[in-house]
């Protein structure tokens, strides 16, 4: 059998795993990655203008201006923020001037307006200035970034950040890594879609569904078909052929890849693809078979819905990011105290799904409940999978172990 190591590296070095490059507006590229390089065509600011609401001073003839020995200029011009351009200072006139506003040429620095009082005189408007100006008052054209500086590379992740650096450049396309496009395929002749209609003896509702569903957007990737098979070859063969008409670079299966006799989805995935392989040495989710339909990468989850999370948490996750052109495609690990007796046998890498707290500096794991694949409630308050080696037996309270976190 597989170990979780060797299966991780074929799937994430799978040759298919290749993103797709799409054209957004810049209005929708939150969450998506950077497919290109972003160079500055325009400098920031573009022009040089004032960080102050005050007055702009021509020449440097302030540096005596102090509260007990204020100097007094002619105010020639008021320049506002998207207003006309201004007219240059000539030395020892001043302008007022408004955050945002360009500065005109001739101009030494700036006064803040609450060291100033305005004058109004028969010969004119005055300014008592209590300061020297000060040239750090001007913010300079392309201090922020200038024309052929890097902007953003490659693989960043478009935040809020980016999106204001990409609108105040004028990127308002940008070309982004497209969401991975997934197939769902449910399987089980026992399994019925949630919805008002009472149950059949022996019928339960699609847990899978939904939850994958919900997990294929949360890792990045966007449903494009989803759709149940009975337990009959015909009806996985029908879907099948469904899945590969919706050009999906992902396809998932839920149910029918274990050794009974009614699971299909592994005979007909070698039937119509490639199956590479069936079973990894894990806990949960033995079960998992792996391989290709198409051009897409197709995963067989096992039908226990904790075992289908948790494999699609470990395996696909990481491929759908991949996909989706992020450079962090795994979880980051943690070092974690344990508040209990987690017991485990050798022979399979186990990973128990746990609640972590911080104190102080350390963070504690705990299970959450019996660790039964088919306990839903096991998946509730999840924020990590702690890892219990193959090469390990139980693990006692207070030991130290490495868990996967969830965040
Ligand atoms: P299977 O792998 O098809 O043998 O299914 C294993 C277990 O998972 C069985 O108890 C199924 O009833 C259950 N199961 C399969 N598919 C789903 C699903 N979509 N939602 C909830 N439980 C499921
Ligand atoms: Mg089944």
């Amino acid at each position: 059998m597989l170990s979780y190591d060797d299966a991780l590296h074929h799937i994430l070095h799978h040759p298919n795993i290749i993103p797709t490059i799409t054209t957004l507006p810049l209005s929708e590229a939150r969450g998506f990655v950077l497919a290109s390089d972003i160079g500055a065509t325009t400098n920031l600011p573009a022009f040089d203008n004032s960080m102050v609401d005050g007055f702009a001073i021509g020449g440097n003839v302030t540096s005596k201006a102090t509260i007990d020995t204020p100097l007094v200029l002619p105010i020639t011009q008021q320049i506002r923020a998207g207003g006309t351009m201004p007219r240059p200072l000539r030395p020892a006139e001043a302008a007022q001037i408004f955050t945002g506003a360009p500065v005109p040429e001739g101009t030494y620095g700036m006064v803040m307006v609450e060291d100033t009082e305005l004058e109004d005189t028969e010969s004119g408007t005055f300014v008592s200035l209590r300061e020297p100006a000060n040239p750090k008052f001007i913010r300079k054209m392309g201090s922020d970034i200038a024309v052929g500086q890097l902007a953003l590379s490659e693989g960043s992740v478009i935040g809020v950040g980016e999106i204001g650096l990409l609108a105040a450049l004028n990127w308002h396309t940008i070309l982004v890594c497209a969401k991975p496009r997934v197939g769902l395929l449910t399987t089980g002749d026992e399994i019925v879609a949630p919805s008002d209609a009472p149950l059949q003896p022996g019928q339960i509702r699609d847990a899978n569904g939904p939850a994958l569903r919900a997990a294929i957007e949360e890792a990045g990737g966007v449903v494009a078909l989803q759709i149940h098979a009975q337990d009959s070859p015909e009806s996985v063969r029908e879907a099948f052929t469904q899945l590969q008409a919706a050009g999906c670079q992902v396809i998932i299966s839920s149910g029918g890849v274990s050794m009974g006799e009614h699971d299909y989805v592994k005979v007909i995935l070698e039937e119509q693809g490639t199956l590479d392989f069936w079973r990894v040495a894990i806990k949960p989710g033995k079960p998992l078979a792996f391989g290709t339909l198409r051009n897409a990468l197709f995963f067989g989850l096992p039908g226990n819905p904790a075992s289908s999370l948790v494999t699609f948490e470990l395996f696909i996750r990481p491929v759908l990011r991949k996909v989706a052109g992020q450079k962090e495609i795994l979880r980051p690990q943690i070092t974690v105290a344990l508040t209990q007796n987690i017991p485990h046998e050798t022979g399979r890498r186990e990973f128990v799904r746990c609640g972590v707290k911080e104190e102080s500096g350390v963070f504690y794991a705990t299970p959450t409940g019996s660790q039964g694949s088919h306990r839903l409630s096991s998946m509730i308050g999840v924020e990590g999978l702690l890892i219990c080696h193959e090469d390990h037996g139980d693990y006692e309270k207070n030991a130290r172990a490495t868990l996967l976190w969830l965040r």
